[in-house]
Parts: C-alpha cells; structure tokens; sequence
C-alpha cells in the first residue's frame, strides 16, 4: 500500500507526529508534557455509562489492565509513526507476539516464520507456543519460495523481522507479502531492529507490526514493552482462518468484533480479550519514558546508523576479523534490498566474525572498556555481545547458525558516542583478545 491510498496517512511530517502524535497538552490543567497517569481505576458517570463501558459501546477508561491514558497516548503515537489504523501496547516485546497470535491461533494451528529471528522469538515460537498447540515452521526466507513451498491448510500467519537481528539481514516483504496474500493469511513483521524511522511494512504489505519498544523506540535501556500495530487494512473476513475476530464472542454477549469495530477489530480484540485475558499490561511509567524516547527517534536513528556505517566499514578493513554482515556495506548480499526498504541508513546492530572462533569471540567482549557486554540492543550506548555463549546458547548448533549466531560470531549494537572513541575500543579489544588466545594456545 502506497502512501496515498493509505487511510491512516497523516498530512503531518515524520518528526512532527514524533513529538506530538497522541499527545495534545493535558486537557484538565494544560500540563504540555503527557501525565504519567499512575492509576488503576476510572469512576463511571452512572451505572449506564459502567454498563456501555463494560459492552464495549463506548469506548473510555474503566481498568488499567485493559487501557490507561498514558499507555494510550503512546499507542496513538506509534500508530501514527507507521500509519496503522491502532496500537496495542504490552509489557514487553514478547507480550506483543504473543498477543497478535492469540487474535486468531487456535490448536493445531499453524504459522510460518523466517529463521532469522531474535533468539528469544525462535525458543517462544518453537517451544513455548508449542504447549498450546501452535506449531511455527522456521524456513529461510532469503528464497521467498520457500515460504510458498512451507504453506498448509491450517497455516494462518507468517512471520518476519523487517531488519533481522542479529545479522543485518533485510527481508524482502513486498514478495513475502504478496505469497501471503495470495494463501489468504497475514503478514506480522517484527519491525523493532528498523524502527518505524527506517521502515514502516504497511508500505509493504504487511497487515501487522510488532515492537519490542525497549529497544530504540524508548532508546535508553530504562524500560520494557512491547507493541502490535494494525494496519487496519487486512480482511479478517476473506475466508474462515480468523474466527477469534469474525465469530461472535460470548464473554461480549455474542458481538462480532469485526463486525461491530470494522478496521479496529484486531486493536479492540487485543485491548479487550487480550490484555484483559493474559494481563501482560505496560505500566504507565514504561509508556512515558517510551513517549519521551520517540520524541528524538529520528536523531537517534539518524546517528546511530551514521556511527555503524562507519564501525562496520573499520571492522571490515580489520586483520583480525574475517567478515562484516551490515546492510549499509555495498559487499552486502542485503544492500539492494536495504535501499529498496529503509530509508535514512541502514540500522545499527550487526554481527561480525573473529578470526579465530569460539574462543576469540568470548575474549573480544569481555576486553572490550568503553562498550559494555550484556544482551541488549538500540540503547544510546555501545553494547556487545557473543551471541553463541549468550543469547543463542539454548539453540542447537545447527539453530545457532541459521540464525547468524555461529561460534566466531560477535554481535555490536552501535551507539551514540564519540565514533572515534568506539572505534579505538573495538580495536584494542580485538588485539588484546588475539595476544591472550596465542598465550592460551601456547
Ligand atoms: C528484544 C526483541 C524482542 C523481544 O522483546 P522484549 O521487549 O525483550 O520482550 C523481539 N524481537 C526483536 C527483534 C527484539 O530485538
């Protein structure tokens, strides 16, 4: 879908709805900045007004499990950033996977995904969804026939990462996309690693979105959450794979919520099943410190993709280090695929191989002084990691690798400080691990 046969397109400028997007100043005191509204209830005009609220005739706040104003205003951010019709925000990046498949996976369902996923999604996918009886058949997406050749009858999503991490692989969507289409099931995309600045899949094709917000979307590495986007443009009703949205729902007095909510059937069904069934709620606080990351979203972006062209194309010129997989490098088997879909650079988590495997990769990160070793990634920090003996480490050696996270793999996730400085620490790191590998080997 182009941007002008999109009905969710705003007249308003990217970094315009960045900072105002769902956040008019608070109407009761004028307060500019959005209220962390640290509440739980709402108090009803009178019992009629309770008893729409509890029908879903009107909508309004009645239980912060379900909604809350300051989650609400970022929901309406997020939205507007990606032109989709509605939000839906969670506790975490899982949560958000989870509650888009809980829309319409019923047991014995099926989904199809692409391997090249955060590790966490790979072991929620293939192990955790399996004890309720969704079964996700992990193909390589890099030949998107495969996921044509994956489909079955009882399969109803498939699932990508827009930029996947760990490696800086870039899906091509609009193919994927149109595979999708043409079986009648929906296309989620994890769109965390681009961020809706670099990407927004509805251009593509997609019919949802997924955000672990904890990432560059609140920036800093202070909170958790997670998002679903809906485009508003799938039709639930184009045949008979998505009954949670289009059979009527008893605990609502048999209303149909495609029926009755039309292009915000998926967000209200996640607001009002969803969150209130699996109560994987964002707090209030998590929902204004996101609020206050996306506010600088595009500068962030902006930088951070600038520092890890330039880390990459230093890596990659490195004695001591075999490969680099960045999309922004023109060696890169993505590159024509990251020009086609993001705009304004090409991210900045990537991996690269040691020479020297295992145990190089392990010394390089721990040596490392100015960027710091933990499991995280889009933080204004420089952060790093060796995804084989962390992240990774449940996988069997054959996951491992068809993930990017072979042994000599080390995953860099480029921040926001002096290039220069970032750079020289990269450096003395992988010298020092080469001198302490010889010395051990001697
Ligand atoms: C971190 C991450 C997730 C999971 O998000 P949490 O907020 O940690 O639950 C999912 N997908 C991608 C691409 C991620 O980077």
């Amino acid at each position: 879908m182009t941007k002008t046969d999109n009905p969710n397109w705003s007249p308003f400028g990217f970094e315009t709805r960045m900072i105002h997007a769902g956040t008019p100043p608070e109407p009761v005191t004028g307060a500019r900045q959005t209220p962390i509204f640290q509440n739980i209830s709402y108090v009803f005009y009178d019992a009629d007004h309770a008893a729409s609220l509890y029908n879903l005739q009107t909508f309004g706040f009645l239980y912060s499990r379900l909604s809350n104003p300051t989650v609400a205003a970022l929901e309406e951010r997020i939205a507007s950033l990606e032109a989709g019709r509605g939000a839906t925000c969670c506790a975490s990046g899982h949560a958000a996977q989870m509650l888009a498949f809980f829309a319409f996976m019923e047991p014995g369902d099926a989904f199809i995904s692409s391997t090249r996923l955060y590790g966490g999604s790979i072991t929620q996918f293939g192990k955790t969804f399996k004890k309720f009886d969704w079964h996700c058949h992990f193909v390589d997406f890099d030949e998107p026939e495969n996921v044509r050749k994956a489909l079955t009858p009882k399969c109803k999503a498939i699932f990508c990462e827009s930029l996947a991490n760990p490696g800086g692989v870039v899906t091509d969507l609009e193919a994927i996309a149109g595979i999708a289409e043409e079986a009648g099931v929906l296309l989620i995309v994890d769109n965390t690693m681009a961020t809706p600045y670099l990407c927004r899949p509805f251009e593509w094709g997609a019919g949802l979105s997924i955000h672990s917000t904890t990432k560059f979307l609140s920036g800093n590495g202070t909170s958790l959450g997670g998002c679903v986007v809906d485009s508003g443009t799938f039709d639930w009703a184009k045949n008979d794979k998505f009954g949670g949205l289009t059979k009527p729902e008893p605990a609502y007095h048999g209303l149909t919520f495609y029926e009755t909510f039309g292009d915000l059937a998926f967000t209200t069904h996640a607001h009002a099943v969803g969150l209130r069934d699996l109560g994987a709620t964002m707090a209030p606080m998590n929902a204004f410190q996101t609020l206050l990351g996306i506010e600088t979203l595009s500068l962030r972006i902006e930088r951070h993709c600038q520092n890890a062209q330039k880390v990459a194309e230093f890596l990659d010129a490195h004695d001591l280090v075999d490969w680099v997989s960045y999309a922004g490098l023109k060696s890169s088997p993505y590159h024509a695929l990251a020009k086609k879909y993001l705009s304004g650079g090409f991210g900045s988590v990537f991996t690269f191989g040691v020479k020297g495997g295992y145990q190089m990769g392990m010394k390089v990160v721990e040596n490392c002084e100015l960027c710091s070793h933990l499991a995280n990634v889009g933080d204004t920090r420089t952060l790093i990691l060796h995804p084989a003996s962390t992240t990774h480490r449940q996988l069997t050696d054959e996951q491992a690798l068809a993930a990017g996270a072979g042994p000599d793999v080390v995953r860099v996730s480029v921040g926001l400080e002096t290039l220069d400085d970032i750079t020289a620490d990269l450096d003395q790191a992988l010298k020092t691990a080469a001198e302490q590998t010889k010395k051990a080997a001697e």
